[in-house]
């Protein structure tokens, strides 16, 4: 009786984690929020951002369940991160403080799913907010353009990249764009040739960085920027971070280039208003997507 039992509770255990990661009939996605920052003035965030508003940005990692393919695109802040924060200079450890740590790994093995069941891990680019989670998935491969990987692993330094996350044995994929435009960006990849997820070079904020489209069934779109801009008030001003803060943590690889890029996406934004821009760290344009377990599709 009791080993029926005990079998009777595997098998419920077995059913609940296929049932997790079963393959879905059609895209879907869910944010997952790692952690949030301590906080700060929006002055810090955005040139021309208001003193008296406190910004809690928060570090997601967007799980993105396709028929032929689930990805994280990024990882958030990951099981390891404090280890890592912690060989970071006073200074940085104050400015670049988070709380409320809940690895994505830790999230997708609360609702039964494994890190084997990620097919890939796709960054918007290899900053340690971004990629933080990396380690938890170490069979994972990664897909990058190659100056991407390139910049951050002949000049990336604490605290903005960790080095340790670049070295050592993991499949690193090569994307590949063709010289097909995307909604005025000049190449562009169709992730699984159905024009459902679209992948775009944002180089500036790194060399490599990319954007992530997501057209869905519910005729919701939505474009996830990266850290073209920390908030959507930057996009919609078209307003790059605050000097003082570029000078103090020199922030983009190439101020110019993510200038440029940042106009781009403005317009965009003030021609197509029902496109949802996702700056990857704006807590007020999280709160308006499904946050996992919960999906979107
Ligand atoms: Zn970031």
């Amino acid at each position: 009786m009791k080993r029926l039992i005990a079998l009777t509770f595997f098998a419920l255990l077995l059913g609940s984690t296929i049932q997790a990661a079963e393959r879905p009939q059609h895209l879907r996605i869910a944010l997952l929020i790692t952690a949030h920052s301590a906080g700060s003035p929006e002055a810090f965030t955005v040139s021309g951002g208001r003193w008296s508003i406190e910004r809690k940005l928060v570090h997601p990692a967007l799980l993105v369940d396709h028929p032929q393919g689930r990805f994280l695109f990024d990882t958030g802040l990951g099981r390891e991160i404090d280890h890592a924060f912690a060989a970071n200079s006073w200074l940085n450890r104050k400015l670049l403080a988070y709380e409320q740590l809940d690895p994505a790994l830790d999230q997708l093995e609360r609702a039964g799913y494994q890190a084997g069941d990620i097919d890939f891990i796709l960054p918007s680019h290899l900053h340690w907010d971004h990629l933080g989670g990396l380690p938890d998935f170490p069979d994972t491969p990664v897909k990058v353009l190659p100056s991407g990987l390139q910049e951050a692993r002949e000049h990336g330094q604490r605290p903005a990249f960790l080095p340790e996350h670049l070295q050592g044995p993991r499949e690193w994929q090569r994307l590949q764009l063709s010289d097909t435009p995307y909604m005025g960006f000049a190449r562009s990849l169709d992730l699984f040739d159905d024009q459902r997820l679209v992948v775009v070079e944002l180089s500036g904020h790194t060399a490599g960085q990319v954007g992530l489209f997501v057209n869905l069934d519910s005729g919701r779109r939505l474009f996830f920027i990266g850290d073209t801009s920390w908030t959507l008030r930057g996009v919609a001003q078209n307003r790059s971070r605050p000097l003082f803060v570029q000078w103090v943590a020199h922030v983009d690889s190439d101020r110019e280039a993510n200038a440029h890029v940042l106009q781009q996406i403005h317009q965009l934004h003030q021609q197509q208003p029902d496109l949802l821009i996702v700056p990857a760290h704006d807590e007020e344009v999280a709160r308006q997507l499904a946050h996992f377990p919960q999906f979107e599709d």
